[in-house]
């Protein structure tokens, strides 16, 4: 199989596996006698390998269950703690991923600003950072486009008003630096999945001030904002596994974008009027197309059946594909938002994977676009 779809998860590298192996007996780290106090110390070591290579201070790392619970508990936490002194306002981009935009919508704030986002994906005026909110939430990169925000950005004008911001780094975390002590967020949201860690585990970094108000309750765990029992043998895998990708990341960058700008070339050549919708800056692994006429759905079938693994971005509520929030933000016209295909590509990619896609692609849109004729 031709693997495209690294951003919706990638395959647990090795490392991984070996530290999940190695420490899947590892019993209660909660607990008092030696076999919990040595599964405590592996969880303090995985810990801490985090945060340094986080720019982050162990006790900001909070082990989750996803990446979606770490944005749950984060802006619902935040919100919580913040609407008393800032009002109940919050700011958010619309491009946000659903772990983030439904949870903002949950909330029942009375006001929700949503910042303006260009054609080109990116946000595009941050003024509405200049009034005081109880939580911003902005993504480092998009899921779909692979856009990368201006963050850094959104936390300096944020700060002024002592806005808390929470930037899901879900696409980000393991494919560019992130630093979350120079970031200055409140918090922020990583999963282990998407950088070759085990799926089902998450990271959130919280600051100790402000702290988001706990939304689950229980034992106590990771400061109470995270209760349960720890999985001692997930965080090994995911510690382990996000040293080797911060390891490898200048190799890889260079890498993967050599082979997604071979990508991009051939599909403008083999299919001249394509839309190539992922603009600089981006993270490098991302080529997000739009061919006006060719349904997603009927393109990802046809690749599947060639062998080739993508996704398209859209959703499906009820039988029906509607164009994806992100592309609507951006002000996709939903004739040629509906013929969306992302391609991510990650380590596992070669140039043979690359050109396998690129001399099949006008075949499977043409195909697509007959069949959207028929
Ligand atoms: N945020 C972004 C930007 C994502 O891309 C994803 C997953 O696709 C998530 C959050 C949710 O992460 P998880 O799959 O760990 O719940």
């Amino acid at each position: 199989m031709k693997y495209l779809d690294h951003a919706a998860t990638t395959p647990m590298r090795q490392v991984a596996i070996d530290a999940w192996v190695e420490h899947a007996g590892a019993l209660n780290p909660g607990a008092q006698h030696a076999a919990g106090r040595q599964a405590n110390a592996v969880l303090a070591d995985a810990r801490e390998q985090v945060a340094e290579l986080l720019g982050a201070d162990p006790v900001e790392v909070i082990f989750t269950g996803s990446g979606t619970e770490a944005d749950n508990i984060a802006v619902r936490g935040l919100y919580e703690a913040m609407r008393g002194k800032q009002g109940d306002r919050v700011v958010c981009s619309p491009v946000e991923h659903s772990a983030v935009l439904e949870t903002v919508k949950a909330l029942g704030a009375q006001h929700v600003d949503w910042l303006p986002v260009g054609d080109d994906g990116h946000l595009s005026d941050l003024e509405a950072l200049d009034t005081p909110a109880a939580v911003a939430a902005v993504m480092w990169a998009n899921n779909e486009t692979g856009a990368l925000q201006p963050v850094k950005e959104v936390v300096r004008r944020a700060a002024l008003q002592n806005t808390p911001v929470h930037v899901d780094a879900v696409q980000a975390v393991g494919k560019v630096p992130v630093h979350f002590h120079d970031l200055g967020a409140t918090t922020l949201a990583a999963s282990a999945h998407k950088f070759g860690g085990p799926r089902g585990t998450g990271l959130l970094l919280a600051k100790r001030s402000p702290a988001p108000t706990a939304s689950i309750h229980g034992g106590g765990q990771e400061r109470g904002l995270r209760p349960g029992t720890v999985d001692v043998a997930s965080a090994a895998a995911t510690a382990v596994a996000l040293a080797e990708a911060c390891s490898e990341m200048d190799r890889e960058r260079e890498r993967v974008k050599e082979l997604r700008d071979a990508l991009v070339a051939g599909v403008q050549r083999e299919v001249p009027d394509v839309v190539v919708t992922t603009q600089e800056p981006a993270v490098e692994g991302h080529a997000h197309f739009m061919f006006r006429g060719a349904h997603g759905d009927a393109m990802l079938m046809l690749l599947d059946s060639l062998g080739i693994a993508v996704s398209t971005g859209s959703t499906c509520a009820s039988g029906v594909t509607r164009m994806s929030h992100v592309l609507e933000a951006m002000g996709v016209e939903e004739a040629l938002g509906l013929g969306a295909l992302r391609i991510s590509l990650g380590r596992t990619n070669t140039r043979e994977d690359v050109d396998y896609f690129v001399q099949n692609i006008a075949d499977v849109v043409a195909k697509a676009r007959a069949a959207g004729n028929m």
